[in-house]
């Protein structure tokens, strides 16, 4: 990897996985102005594909997935950051799952994990996260769940 302050070539001095070994974390150094930065690398599941319910064939998209958690947490007042950790739960979860060993997913199972996510951390958010998946029109037994005790879920 180049330097993104100068274009110099850089080396690697440190490096250790995170998130349960799920992503790769390494500080590199420039070989000219010594300037150090981090990168970090993690599975891309773009292009994995995804069935919804109506049997349409969609690609698992992490965007799609963090910008309905993001619309979700309209008026919440949740940290940019904090959407996009949820947005990883929620990935983990799907892999933990064994989501992506699987050559087809059932949409639902995402819109399932974040839902899961989503409410072990504000179960409003997980509300308004399934008025937005399913269109203000969620299924009734989905809504009773997030609204009773969370260990029912
Ligand atoms: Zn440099």
């Amino acid at each position: 990897m180049i330097c993104p302050f100068c274009n110099s070539p850089t080396k690697i001095y440190n490096s250790r996985s995170t998130h349960g070994k799920t992503q790769t974390w390494r500080r590199h150094i420039c070989t000219t102005c010594e300037r150090v930065f981090t990168t970090r690398e993690r599975v891309d599941w773009t292009g994995v594909t995804t069935v919804k319910t109506s049997k349409d064939t969609t690609g698992y998209s992490k965007e799609r997935l963090l910008l309905s958690i993001a619309r979700a947490s309209n008026n919440l007042s949740i940290q940019p950051a904090m959407l996009a950790e949820l947005c990883d739960s929620t990935e983990q979860q799907l892999q933990q799952n064994g989501f992506f060993n699987e050559p087809e997913q059932d949409a639902d199972l995402i819109t399932a994990a974040a839902t899961m996510v989503l409410h072990r951390y504000n179960p409003n958010l997980a509300l308004q996260y399934v008025n937005i998946v399913y269109s203000n029109n969620p299924p009734l037994e989905l809504v009773k769940q997030l609204l009773s005790p969370l260990d029912s879920l």
